[in-house]
């Protein structure tokens, strides 16, 4: 058998493009945060990660034009050998004060950052435990790990403690999402470090979606006062942060462990000046301009109280990531074209990403958004799920 003969058969992407119902890869022409230009028109962007606006601020976009001016383009090769600036070296300096541990050690995406830490600390006869809706990264972290890999059900602490006591008392990591990247909804870390101390397991807490969001941008463990209980703290640029990249942050001797260990770090060229740069920019605006924070929080809060009004289901979301539980896929799927045609930019999830009977339309919003963009997509929220009788 060819080894194409599977791609001569996966149709389902080009049946769903002819048919007009295909919601990935849309070209943006142009793009300023909340506002999309698609096939010339604008459209009000709720699908993106860049929950502070940062992207086109004027200090970070500077930042990033300065560094290409200072430094060129890329750094051509791994940090281990030629690719390692002072500036990376800075950031990480900064990143691990502002979450508040003793070293940092930044990689060149937040899916490198869990392929790398994950797999250089999980070795034989040891074991990685995820809740089940921990990101592709995580699993893919654990897939590359020669330990064992055990999952639990979503925040489920009966069953978090069932798997760990199973494990014995070989080494142990638990790997989290702070706040879960498609539910919103925020992982109970007071809980979980009790259950990790209990059954002597170290804990990794992903935080691409919490960094800059909970706590004034300083993460899930410092929303909950944990910061010294989460012994690894993970965070990606692409969001918040306005750039590419991902961190990890944690004692000194384990860093300078995953330093000289991590394959995905090693064998991969490092940051662009540009990203670099943009990120200790980034940082230092969430610092001085802490109403972003807060604006952020507010309109997250405001969207939820009124989904809910209007009678959606936004499951146990807590933060400014709002699924709009639909339930049915070609309902969901339609529900995306009626928002996408009425200039709303949103994301649709389907299985796999999520159970069967759970697809849902993914919201998320950015400090930027102006009351009266909110307005529009609730409005045509309402319209839309009138239309659809998802909403009474
Ligand atoms: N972890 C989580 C929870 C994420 O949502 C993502 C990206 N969506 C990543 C890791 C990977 O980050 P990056 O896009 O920077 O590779």
């Amino acid at each position: 058998m060819d080894l194409f003969e599977k791609c001569r058969k996966f149709t389902r992407a080009a049946e769903a493009r002819a048919a007009g119902f295909y919601p990935y890869f849309i070209p943006l022409e142009d793009t300023e945060g909340t506002v999309v230009v698609i096939k010339g028109k604008r459209m009000i962007m709720i699908g993106s990660n860049n929950y502070l606006g940062l992207t086109t601020h004027p200090k970070v976009r500077q930042a990033a034009i300065d560094a290409i001016r200072r430094y060129g383009t890329s750094c051509t090769g791994s940090r281990f050998l030629n690719g390692n600036l002072a500036l990376h070296d800075k950031l990480e300096r900064d990143l691990a004060q502002f979450i508040g541990k003793e070293a940092g050690l930044v990689f060149s995406t937040g899916m490198q950052t869990n392929l790398g830490t994950i797999s250089a600390l999980v070795g034989r006869d040891e074991f990685v435990i995820t809740d089940r809706d921990d990101h592709a990264s995580i699993i893919d972290g654990c897939r590359l790990s020669f330990g064992e890999m055990k999952r639990f059900k979503h925040n489920d602490m009966a069953h978090l403690e069932q798997v760990l006591q199973s494990c014995g008392d070989q080494g142990k990591l638990v790997v989290v999402d702070g706040v879960f990247s498609m539910g919103g909804d925020i992982a109970p870390l007071p809980e979980i470090t009790r259950l990790c101390a209990q059954y002597g397991a170290r804990l990794m807490v992903d935080d691409a979606h919490s960094l800059g969001v909970l706590a004034g941008g300083h993460g899930t463990a410092a929303h909950f006062g944990l910061t010294d209980k989460a012994d690894l703290v993970m965070g990606t640029f692409s969001k918040s942060f306005a750039s590419l990249g991902g961190v990890i942050v944690g004692d000194a001797q384990v860093i300078d462990y995953i330093k000289h260990t991590a394959r995905a770090l090693i064998f991969s060229a490092s940051m662009s000046p540009a990203n670099a740069a943009a990120v200790v920019a980034a940082l230092e605006v969430i610092q001085e301009e802490p109403e972003r924070v807060v604006r952020l929080q507010a309109i997250g809060d405001r969207m939820r109280t009124s989904y809910r009004e209007l009678g959606f289901n936004t499951g146990n979301s807590q933060t400014p990531i709002i699924p709009i539980v639909i339930g049915d896929d070609m309902k969901t799927i339609a529900f995306w074209r009626a928002l996408f045609d009425a200039g709303i930019y949103c994301n649709p999830v389907i299985p796999p990403a999520v159970a069967p009977n759970q697809s849902l339309l993914r919201t998320s919003y950015m400090a930027t958004h102006t009351d009266a963009q909110l307005d529009r997509v609730l409005e045509t929220f309402a319209a839309v799920g009138k239309q659809l009788d998802i909403i009474s």
